[in-house]
């Protein structure tokens, strides 16, 4: 249930809004930061850990080289400069899913700085400056059991899984983005969507927000329309969607506003962004950095990336969303919103493959935005992870224009595909499901339909001839949806003796 009253509208005209997003990626790596543990997702509780994750005492990390070539690629497509030299820190906090009681992280010394993103709303460009990019390892994971809202509170007890500790964590800062006014929802949304896109074009990141691989927290603060001073801010933690990133910013824009109409000071601290409510709650009052007792990690030998490697690492950089969408843009002919559909769903390169492999780019786009994302959203995957290749979906865009497949006939040989593994042409020829074109057969299929529903075939033959649709219906029915419908009807116009 909603608790905000004010109106957004009236808000953003007398406040102007001020956002910060801290974005953390977990990257893919095979193994952890500082250890030789599995990454993998899923795993039973526990099964990825050894000394060095746990914290064990003696233990000694060692940083994961693909780690810091990953962040590396990210500080440079994200247009910042990549320091010759930095340190890892250790961040002291005590929490129960952080064996160690401190995580390595960076603190002064960040690996990557001073760059930018920008992003297009409305059709305006938002440039959004770039503060820092460094690398730190993950917390492992609490599970609290017995409560109704599985926080600790009420909770029976606790259970922790260290799987995740270690595991090569990125945090994006970017700096305080202003003068984005009623649009600032929308803004901090389109950021983390082209951060998502770079980073899975990078290939460094699974980012499946709802598995925690790419977490959000996001920064609101409001001063008057008008003002240079900013507000205090808030930091909405842990926001799991790109929707929720907008709707987050949308409500701490109208509870602050709320707060600061009644006179009232906004408080710095940590808040709970709730799916249920699209609102914010209040969490532990913020840390300042003081806090955390930050020294240099002595267990580490510093970062001093050759600009060498640097300089190649850039050059192998791949095409980046933005230039990708206005090279499709000019070559293929798709609209803005075309591509902006499928770069959420993540499909612009399989749609681009399809295209290569001989299919029409609207046929292309069709397949992969529509009946392949929602078989990819049922398996909970990327469409572009779905067992079939582009050219088998160019294949069956082939046999559709062709008339040997109908929609229908092409949906089941691509269920038949990602099912068995077989190419196309096998499959239909396995499954028998090409269009029935033999005409004796659908001759003899309308003849024993006119026979069977003499009613319908008076009607048509005494001029309604609108009703043959029944008679279709059942031949199709009796082919199994394997005949070309116009087909069958002109074939049963003619055995009934009637003209179109
Ligand atoms: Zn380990």
């Amino acid at each position: 249930m909603t608790t905000l009253s004010l109106d957004y509208t009236d808000v953003v005209a007398r406040y102007e809004p001020v956002i910060g997003l801290e974005t953390h990626v977990e990257l893919g790596t095979v193994s952890k930061m500082f250890c030789g543990c599995s990454t993998e997702f899923g795993a039973a509780p526990n099964t990825h850990t050894c000394p060095v994750c746990l914290g064990l005492p003696g233990a000694l990390p060692v940083a994961n080289a693909k780690a810091i070539e990953s962040i590396i690629k990210i500080g440079l497509a994200l247009n910042c400069s990549i320091v010759e030299w930095c340190r890892f820190a250790r961040k002291n906090y005590f929490y129960p899913d952080m064996p160690k009681n401190f995580q390595i992280s960076q603190y002064d010394e960040p690996i990557c700085v001073e760059g930018y993103l920008d992003v297009d709303v409305d059709g305006k460009t938002y440039r959004v400056g770039i503060e820092r990019v460094h690398m730190e390892e993950d917390t492992g994971k609490n599970t609290h059991v017995g409560g109704a809202t599985g926080r600790i509170h009420g909770a029976d007890y606790s259970l922790v899984d260290f799987n995740r500790a270690g595991i090569p964590l990125v945090e994006i800062v970017t700096k305080p983005v202003e003068g984005t006014g009623a649009l600032a929802p929308e803004v901090a949304k389109a950021y983390v969507t082209e951060l998502r896109d770079i980073l899975r074009t990078l290939g460094v990141s699974d980012v499946r927000m709802e598995q925690g691989s790419l977490r959000c927290d996001v920064n609101t603060s409001l001063m008057p329309v008008g003002a240079t001073e900013w507000g205090t801010r808030t930091e909405t933690k842990n926001v799991n969607s790109l929707r929720s990133v907008e709707r987050a910013v949308r409500s701490e824009v109208i509870r602050q506003a709320e707060i600061l109409d009644a006179g009232g000071r906004i408080k710095q601290e940590t808040r709970h962004f709730q799916e249920t409510t699209g609102e914010t709650r209040s969490g532990r009052s913020k840390e300042e950095a003081t806090d955390y007792r930050y020294f240099p990690e002595p267990d580490l030998v510093p970062i001093a990336p050759d600009p060498a490697w640097v300089a190649e690492l850039r050059a192998a950089l791949p095409e980046l969303p933005a230039a990708r969408r206005t090279r499709l843009r000019a070559e293929l002919g798709f609209s803005t919103d075309e591509l902006a559909k499928m770069s959420n769903a993540g499909v612009v390169d399989v749609v681009a493959a399809t295209i290569d492999a001989g299919a029409p780019a609207s046929e292309a786009r069709n397949w992969w935005v529509g009946y392949l994302a929602q078989l990819a959203n049922a398996r909970e995957i990327e469409a572009s992870a779905l067992p079939i290749t582009p050219s088998q979906v160019a294949r069956v865009v082939a046999l559709v224009s062709s008339g040997s497949l109908t929609t229908a006939l092409a949906r089941q040989v691509v269920d038949a595909v990602l099912e068995t593994g077989h190419e196309v042409d096998a499959v239909v020829a396995e499954r028998g499901l090409a269009v029935v074109s033999d005409s004796s057969a659908l001759t003899d299929a309308a003849d024993a339909a006119i026979a069977a529903n003499p009613d319908v075939a008076e009607k048509v033959r005494s001029g309604k001839v609108a009703a043959v649709g029944a008679l279709v219906g059942a031949v199709m029915k009796a082919t199994k949806g394997q005949a070309d419908a116009a087909a069958v009807r002109g074939i049963l116009l003619e055995r009934l003796g009637v003209t179109d």
